[in-house]
């Protein structure tokens, strides 16, 4: 099965491996040493500045994100929450559940935000931005640099929801000036669901040494206490870190943070050309690296899912709700070459010689 969606992507031979190990013990001395290595490639890849942390959880990233508004965020915030799709969406019912006083600057599916857009909101007393940095949904995405210009001027605590952009996307926390950059194991760091990585930069680290948080399993003070040590409060998703250990490792083996950026930005450039010679549309006005957002002009999106799926071993990622018919996508992230897109691309003309497309 060649899998092309956005998360479980395909894995390394060698990662794949490191799954089939048995799970040692992790009090142990080796196992913290590995925890503390993760932690410093994270720091590197993410280019977080001098005094940040890394609390590794054991949830898929939506805890990451409902754990960072938790422990960095209070009812005495002002937050501006971008919501452009389904996971801008999600940071604005995480405030609402958790009572963080919020406004919306709601953007339609696929639309660029722009600094017009942006500077409504200057000067208005808000004092934290939420923001999917690749809204995975319609693959588009957003400024870091000018989001961060902009919480710089207004003195805002900026979250970045970085699930699917880091490693893919250029992402410079410490020059765009991002508090919080939180990500997770199945996306560009192409190893099984399980894991989420939340990287605090010094004010975040802050904020959640001093937060009341009423949760046992999101109190980020507690984890990083824990990090000081390479040891997490509770059983972590052992296997699942020492996968990210090696691929981490092979990473850096490759040239670093960048040189997987650019791999991916390639993977995308590729698939985008060979698409146009078929009767689709790109539904994106900003795109992401890690995915294409497409929008089939003669048939039925989730009727080309199920044929690829059911016909040619191809599993792409179709799109929820308004968009289910009309939308699907193809991430670029995980063990994917330029001959995969290739074998992709020959499926779809197949389907289109059969009249299906
Ligand atoms: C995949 C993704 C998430 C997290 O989804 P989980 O199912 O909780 O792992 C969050 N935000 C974005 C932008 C994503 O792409």
């Amino acid at each position: 099965m060649l899998n092309f969606t956005v998360g479980p992507v395909m894995c390394s031979d060698e990662v794949c491996a490191v799954g089939g190990e048995q799970v040692p013990y992790f009090r142990t001395p080796d196992f913290s040493k590995l925890m503390l290595e993760n932690e410093q490639f994270m720091l590197k890849f993410a280019k977080a500045p001098k005094g940040s942390r890394v609390a590794f959880m054991t949830n898929s990233s939506t805890g990451s994100m409902e754990a960072s508004v938790m422990n960095c965020l209070t009812a005495s915030d002002k937050v501006l929450v971008i919501n452009g799709g389904s996971f801008g969406q999600r940071f604005e019912e995480l405030c609402e559940i958790h009572e963080i006083p919020h406004d919306v600057l709601h953007l339609n599916p696929g639309q660029k935000l722009t600094r017009d857009h942006l500077y409504e909101y200057d000067g208005k007393g808000y004092t934290g931005l939420l923001v999917n940095i690749d809204e995975t949904s319609t693959g588009v995405l957003y400024d870091s640099e000018m989001l961060g210009e902009f919480c710089k001027k207004n003195r805002m605590f900026y979250i970045c929801d970085c699930v699917s952009a880091f490693l893919a996307d250029p992402f410079d926390m410490e020059h765009c000036g991002a508090d919080v950059m939180i990500t997770g194991s199945q996306k560009v760091l192409a190893c099984p669901p399980g894991v989420s990585m939340i990287v605090l930069g010094p004010r975040a680290v802050e904020r959640v040494m001093n937060a009341k948080v009423k949760s046992m399993y999101f109190d980020l003070a507690d984890v990083l206490k824990n990090m000081d040590r390479g040891q997490t409060p509770f059983t972590p998703a052992v296997g699942i870190l020492r996968q990210i250990n090696k691929r981490l490792k092979e990473i850096e083996a490759a040239g670093g943070a960048d040189a997987e950026i650019a791999r991916v930005a390639a993977q995308a450039q590729d698939f985008r050309n060979k698409i146009k010679e078929l009767p689709f549309e790109f539904v994106s006005e900003s795109p992401a690296n890690g995915v294409t957002a497409v929008h089939p002009v003669n048939a039925d999106a989730y009727d080309i899912f199920m044929e690829l799926q059911d016909h040619y071993n191809i599993w792409i990622c179709p799109n929820g709700g308004d968009m289910k018919s009309t939308v699907f996508r193809v991430g670029h992230i995980g063990y994917l070459s330029h001959e995969d897109n290739t074998t992709l691309i020959e499926a779809l003309k197949d389907m289109q010689s059969k009249g299906k497309i």
